[in-house]
């Protein structure tokens, strides 16, 4: 059992300039040290109020922290010990808009502010690579609490245009008082691309599911959870881990009228359960209590392991230092500074798996009676028949294919049978080197030198798998050039359309904006050029980024395994196949007139750049592939010559490599290394494009959802031109978000 506190760190997020209202002192011993000065004039209690607010963090990320160093130091390690079977949670609290989704999910725009949860993924499947001697396995779930229900944001079925949508997830309890969660499907993850592919089909999930009256992103906690098991090949002992990792609701509260403990103490939390979030870490805290309230919310009840029993925990308080988030960001750090209290008792997650054991003995029963017909020499003699070769040749392509290291062929003690597969498994090496070399000689078919595959190191197969990625990416390519010209074409037309449709709107007199000059906060002027709707400019500039290539993501739906990827991409195509034409068309002006292009170009050519790259290595890959095969070929050809040579002068022939043939072989193992190392970098490569074009998706989905905003305040003021519309309540800055 690990005894241990919860952690706490701090993030600061950048502001403009600098505000001089806190600091980080580095040197205390215990823990750096942040410090907030609250300046006197500015707080309106007079008497008792403190100037200097300093609060203790197992570390603080400065503003510029990177993304990796906060994952290598708050993540890495909670996701070492999941590994070694202890649960593991990570939460981010902090006020809306301070960056908790950044941390804990990551950025909009950027490949490299990537956040935890992908990282972690990455991690884990990364480690297992190394740690071949463990057959690990990876489950996922990601939750949303909203409102006291909580929803299944991983249910590929559902076209889920709102929360309600999605399935409702209860709480059970079973008779030991352990939390159960009902209706939340758990998804098995074969590798990173599978496990990147959930987190997205939640992120969009999510997304989808947020509505100016829920305002979701503010209001609900998201719960990405992730199962792990190892097991040592042969072992029936299996280690659990359950890793959570909580995006937590905006921690602001009401009631705050000024800086100064005991108002703050006073200010309400808006969302409820955090209320009762504060309650069960108070509770914790006091080491007088027994009674700590878990129940009262379900996030308390799913989080109840997290805070204070069988896992180690992690807290990062997000914190906005501008002048009008100080007093959050206090609040923010006091919560942190309760949370450090509490000790939580981590324990090794290992079991005996009774089926794995009954497995293990009745193999053992099966080769204890083979090895006793083997003794006493009962052996039939009878031809085996056909059916039964039939059999003994689908079992062997099965051992064959079976990654797992593990893997026996449990043919029995018949002699007759285990010839037979001798003689397949002869047949197939015969027919893979013929097919493969088209060099098939019987004096050096044992000599020949192991082929990529065998000893890359690539995994199973690689030199098959390795092929088939590229020939995957080729695909891509030339699908992705189609795109980019149908595009280039798109952009064309839809530039006459969308004048056309001006006038024709301009006709019906619905009042907008079709280019810069005119009506620069006219009420018909898409959301994103609204100065005032600073939070929703922010958010649109970080999505729109693709707006106007808008084919990657239908096509990604082909490429991308199944189901995941493709219910959010037909949910998209249906909202577009629902817009009449004048929508359709007021949609493209929309569209064109979304600020940012140079954003969008940017990131445009980005994903056009990796596309390159990624076509160059894929060529790289292939050529070192030939040039393999190509040196191989001219060993084989020396060997064979030298072979000739020592028959002819009758000397015989030496094993031994001579000069030339060392030369070559070392020609040879450069060359397999740089393979490695271009096939490695286009696996990476494979994985942010991946990431780039999910981003897309969701930048297309943001799009969508201020069109409809937008369209709706067009309808309206259509009607009633006059006095003009307030605009909907969540394009308003709520009192609390920082800009
Ligand atoms: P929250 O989830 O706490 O409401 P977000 O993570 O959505 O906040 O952050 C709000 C905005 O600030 C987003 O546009 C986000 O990209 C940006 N942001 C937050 N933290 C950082 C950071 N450390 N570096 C750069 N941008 C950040
Ligand atoms: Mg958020």
């Amino acid at each position: 059992m690990v005894k241990q506190t919860i952690k706490i760190f701090c993030r600061v997020k950048p502001t403009k300039g600098k505000t001089g209202l806190y600091e980080v002192d580095e040197e205390e011993s215990g823990g750096p040290k942040l410090s907030f000065f609250v300046p006197k004039d500015q707080s309106q209690i007079v008497n008792n109020t403190k100037e200097e607010y300093n609060f203790r963090f197992q570390r603080v990320f400065e503003q510029q922290t990177k993304q990796e160093e906060v994952f290598e130091h708050v993540a890495q390690p909670v996701v070492d010990n999941a590994i070694s079977g202890y649960n593991g949670t990570i939460f981010a609290y902090g006020q809306t808009g301070s960056g908790k989704t950044f941390t804990i999910t990551g950025g909009a725009e950027r490949y490299a502010d990537r956040g935890i949860i992908p990282r972690t993924l990455s991690y884990l499947f990364e480690y297992y690579e190394k740690h071949p001697e463990f057959t690990y396995t990876t489950h996922v779930s990601y939750l949303e609490i909203y409102n006291e229900s909580g929803y299944d944001l991983l249910d590929p079925k559902h076209e889920a245009a709102k929360l309600e949508d999605l399935p409702k997830v209860s709480l059970m309890e079973d008779t030991d008082q352990n939390i159960h969660l009902k209706n939340l499907s758990v998804h098995q993850a074969m590798n990173e691309e599978e496990a990147l592919n959930l987190l997205f089909l939640g992120d969009t999930n999510r997304m989808i599911a947020e509505t100016p009256m829920n305002q979701a992103s503010t209001r609900s906690h998201c719960i990405f959870t992730i199962h792990l098991t190892a097991r040592e090949p042969g072992s029936a002992t299996i280690r659990r881990s359950k890793l959570h990792l909580v995006d937590l609701a905006g921690s602001e509260r009401v009631g705050k009228t000024g800086v100064g403990g005991t108002l703050l103490a006073e200010a309400k939390y808006i969302n409820l359960s955090l209320h009762y979030l504060e309650q069960v870490i108070v509770a914790l805290s006091e080491k007088s209590r027994s009674h700590i309230p878990y129940r009262n919310s379900m996030m308390t009840s799913v989080l109840r392991d997290s805070l204070g029993g069988n896992c180690m925990t992690t807290m990062i308080a997000t914190c906005s230092v501008e002048k009008k988030n100080i007093d959050e960001s206090i609040s923010t750090c006091r919560f942190a500074q309760r949370v450090a209290l509490i000790k939580n008792d981590a324990l090794l997650n290992e079991e005996v798996d009774p089926k794995l054991m009954v497995l293990r003995l009745k193999k053992e029963i099966v080769e204890l009676k083979d090895q006793l017909s083997l003794a006493t020499g009962e052996q039939p003699t009878d031809d085996l028949s056909g059916e039964d070769m039939d059999r003994l040749h689908q079992m062997v392509k099965g051992y064959i294919e079976d990654t797992d290291p593990d893997a026996t062929l449990p043919v029995g003690a018949d002699m007759r049978k285990i010839n037979e597969c001798f003689r397949i498994f002869k047949r197939l090496v015969l027919e893979r080197h013929a097919g493969k070399a088209g060099v098939t000689n019987g004096a050096l078919e044992e000599e020949e030198e192991p082929s990529v595959s065998e000893d890359s190191g690539l995994g199973s197969a690689p030199s098959t798998a390795g092929s088939a990625e590229v020939k995957k990416l080729k695909d891509l390519l030339q699908q992705r050039d189609n795109e980019i010209n149908i595009l280039v074409n798109m952009l064309k037309k839809e530039k006459k359309r969308a004048q056309d449709a001006a006038l024709l709107l301009e006709e019906r007199g619905i009042p907008f904006h079709t280019g810069e000059g005119t009506q620069p906060n006219g009420p018909g002027r898409p959301p994103s050029s609204r100065s005032k709707h600073r939070n929703r400019e922010e958010r649109s500039r970080e999505s729109v980024s693709v707006s106007r290539s808008l084919s990657h993501s239908e096509s990604r739906e082909k490429e991308t395994t199944p189901p995941y990827s493709q219910s959010t991409t037909v949910r998209l195509r249906k909202i577009g196949g629902e817009m009449s034409v004048g929508r359709q068309e007021a949609f493209e002006i929309f569209k064109r007139d979304y600020e940012h292009s140079v954003t969008i170009d940017d990131q445009k050519s980005l994903l056009k750049q990796r596309y390159s790259e990624a076509k160059q290595l894929g060529e790289k890959v292939n050529s070192s592939r030939a040039q393999i095969n190509h040196v191989k070929s001219l060993i084989q050809q020396h060997r064979m010559a030298r072979a000739a040579q020592g028959i002819s002068e009758n000397v015989g022939f030496s094993e031994e490599p001579d000069e030339e043939e060392q030369h070559l072989r070392q020609q040879m193992e450069d060359e397999k290394d740089s393979y490695k190392v271009t096939y490695n970098r286009l696996r990476v490569l494979k994985t942010e494009i991946e990431h780039l074009q999910h981003l897309l998706e969701k930048a297309r989905l943001q799009m969508q959802k201020d069109f409809e905003l937008w369209w709706a305040e067009q309808t309206v003021n259509a009607h009633a031109p006059k006095p003009p519309q307030e605009p909907p309540a969540a394009w308003k800055t709520p009192p609390h978000l920082p800009p």
